[in-house]
């Protein structure tokens, strides 16, 4: 028998018993962002309190929550694992203080773990990101005489206009939906120059809710110090990693991994790419987590984490202010398409 002959088999053999676990024993990395009660909902983005509990209690009864680090060493990971319960790892991406004043509580109650990841350039702050003050002053505050002026305003700046006139009632959703994808591959000066203009429409000045808030440094430090807390990289200032020249990229995410490792006496091993897409990070990206010795790189790609994941281009999925019956439906179908 040739050697060819010999080692194709072998191969794919290998390759077929990878799937297969891959396919029985896969991993669900969920994507949260805030917990709290926030009327406006454009985005997705807010889990209420109480809907955020059930979750965890859905996971702890049902599922077996994992910490992400456990996936640090992917082959290992889904080594020699007799059939248990379905894996699932808690993440949240931004650093919002609602994580910690109430997302922590629920974790706490029913033990499960979960990973932050903190866009350090926010921290100690009242700023709003600007995906939440978009979201307010385009659906609530700017006035309906004044709507149709974001269209002018866009092709003010530096932008080329990408919004179009909408017909009617839903104007304000559609400029939202426009806006939001223009600004995240804008510059931070782009995107300076639009909110001033958006606040200008509203008639006021930048926004400070408490409910928007990113955590205090010392928040953050408690937050850290939960045994059931990993903390990740989240850029410092939370740009599209792909429009950046490799250099800035380094320097987005070597800033703010040393400040949390500076800060908080860890070593920080993980990170999630700004929004996250496939749009939103590039080869230069997988490069400098290599570079900085990342042990994972999280996306927003929607999928499961089998033996065949990529390590920086690890998939999450979504969740949404689901009642607990609609969590753990998405959950099931999770599993069962990812
Ligand atoms: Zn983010």
């Amino acid at each position: 028998m040739s050697l060819m002959k010999r080692v194709v088999p072998r191969a794919l053999g290998a390759a077929r018993t990878l799937m297969d676990s891959a396919l029985s024993d896969s991993v669900v990395v969920l994507n949260y962002h805030r917990v709290n009660a926030i009327p406006s909902c454009a985005s997705n983005l807010t889990v209420t309190a109480e809907n955020f509990r059930e979750h965890m209690r859905v996971l702890r009864e049902r599922y077996e929550p994992i910490r992400l680090d456990s996936l640090s060493d992917l082959e290992q990971a889904f080594r020699a694992r007799a059939n248990g319960k379905k894996r699932v790892a808690v993440t949240f991406d931004d650093g919002y203080a609602d994580t910690f004043n109430k997302a922590l509580p629920a974790l706490d109650e029913f033990q499960v773990p979960a990973t932050v990841f903190v866009t350090t350039g926010n921290l100690d702050g009242s700023r709003e990101f600007w995906w939440d003050e978009v979201e307010e002053l385009v659906m609530e505050r700017i006035p309906d005489d004044k709507l149709d002026s974001i269209f002018g305003l866009v092709g003010d700046g530096p932008i080329e206009p990408k919004v179009t006139v909408p017909a009617c009632a839903k104007r304000r959703s559609t400029y939202y939906a426009q806006l939001t994808p223009l600004l995240k591959y804008s510059t931070e000066k782009e995107i300076q120059l639009i909110m001033a203009k958006l606040r200008k429409l509203a008639g006021c000045g930048a926004l400070e809710r408490d409910t928007h808030r990113s955590m205090t440094v010392e928040e953050l430090k408690r937050l850290a110090a939960n045994p059931l807390i990993e903390i990740g990289a989240h850029t410092v200032n939370h740009l599209c990693l792909s429009t950046l020249e490799r250099h800035r990229q380094h320097e987005e995410l070597r800033s703010s991994k040393e400040f949390l490792e500076r800060t908080l006496g860890i070593k920080v091993t993980s990170v999630a790419y700004p929004f996250g897409d496939e749009s939103a990070y590039n080869r230069d990206t997988l490069a400098v987590d290599q570079e900085l010795d990342f042990s994972l790189g999280l996306t927003t790609r929607p999928g499961v984490v089998s033996p065949r994941t990529r390590k920086y281009e690890v998939p999450r999925m979504f969740v949404k202010n689901w009642t607990v019956d609609e969590f753990d439906r998405s959950l099931k179908k999770f599993f069962w398409i990812g």
